[in-house]
């Protein structure tokens, strides 16, 4: 038995639901497809009902991890547990629990707001599924090999393929003992990570096109008539980001534009700064380092609303800066 109190109490928690829902976020990336498939095909091994809910699907990127086609988009009640997975809030999910707080929580974003009735959330750790790998077994739970390449897939998403400021020995070895689980990180990492399609290059070359330097601070665009115009299928921005985020620059803004009338805000920060903050200042979240959030409203309005805000910040950090050096 573990020595951790919550680890005991999770197992209870499991020791007495049969049926068992599992919940990610919107606009799923690796570590919430992995997440909920890691965790709920171990809990289905172990004989529970599971649901699987994605509330905007699985994205093509990951349709090659085991079980995906399973996952759903709306839940089905009734379920005596409920898990929200790699989402620091509520309206995060979709709704997907409907207005009911979760029963069980598990993250990894310093954001989040401890919405359910059990909340395992460490900051500390790089990838919900990192979290999953290190605790499942004190769960009771079997990590097998499909389970492996789950998990592994979420960590290698989080880290961007283990390059973000955040990294720790911890997650290297918990990558090797799920390739020792029969995990192949070369495979995952291709499919995961680095495969694109030719319509999502096409689309980086819209954002590119329009990418603007101000002095540090660097920031572009992605608009529906772009996704229309190359003929590319999500409604994210094709990990443009995070390529964004390798030129020099201290911080990086994309602002991406949505169906329903919002607009997709991602920043990515040098070490050093907290978007974090900024990113919770329009009701979104995340990580010091990667942020996001979706605000209502017309592009226009947000995009000068945000970039405003985004100049603001990166001038006070600067002064900040300064006086401490
Ligand atoms: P993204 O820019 O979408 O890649 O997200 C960067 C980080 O911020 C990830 O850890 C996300 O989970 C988090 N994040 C993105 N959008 C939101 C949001 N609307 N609310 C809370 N967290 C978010
Ligand atoms: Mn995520
Ligand atoms: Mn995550």
């Amino acid at each position: 038995m573990s020595a951790d109190p919550i680890d005991r109490q999770i197992a209870e928690l499991f020791a007495n639901a049969g049926r068992i829902l599992l919940v990610s976020h919107l606009r799923p990336d690796g570590d919430a497809v992995g997440a909920v498939l890691g965790l709920g095909l171990a809990l289905r091994d172990a004989g529970k009902h599971v649901q699987m809910v994605l509330v905007d699907g699985v994205p093509s990127s990951f349709h090659h991890l085991p079980g995906n086609k399973e996952i759903r988009r709306k839940a089905e009640a009734p379920w005596d547990l409920s898990i929200s997975l790699d989402a620091s809030d509520l309206p995060r999910t979709g709704w997907a629990f409907g207005t009911e707080p979760p029963g069980l929580n598990i993250d990894h974003h310093v954001t989040n707001l401890n919405f359910a009735e059990v909340n395992l959330v460490d900051p500390t750790a790089e990838a919900t599924c990192a979290i999953l790998a290190e605790r499942m077994p004190r769960w009771g739970l079997s990590i097998t090999k499909p389970i492996a390449e789950c998990l592994l897939t979420g960590i290698i998403i989080d880290t961007i393929g283990f390059r973000t400021s955040n990294m720790t020995p911890r997650a290297l070895r918990q990558a090797a003992e799920l390739m020792e689980r029969g995990a192949n990180l070369p495979e995952l990492y291709r499919l995961g990570l680095v495969s694109k399609s030719y319509e999502a290059a096409r689309y980086w070359g819209c954002g590119l096109g329009r990418l603007q330097n101000e002095d540090g601070l660097l920031w572009t665009v992605l608009r529906l008539s772009d996704r229309q115009a190359v003929g590319y299928n999500g409604n994210d921005d094709a990990d443009l980001v995070n390529m964004l985020s390798g030129v020099e620059s201290d911080l990086v803004v994309l602002l991406n534009e949505q169906k329903d009338s919002k607009v997709k805000v991602s920043w990515r920060a040098k070490p050093g700064l907290d978007v974090s903050k900024l990113a919770l200042q329009f009701g979104g979240g995340g990580h010091p380092a990667a942020a996001g959030a979706d605000i209502p409203g017309p592009f226009d309005e947000i995009q000068a609303r945000v970039l405003a805000e985004t100049r603001a910040f990166l001038a006070a950090s600067r002064t900040e800066k300064g006086k401490a050096g």
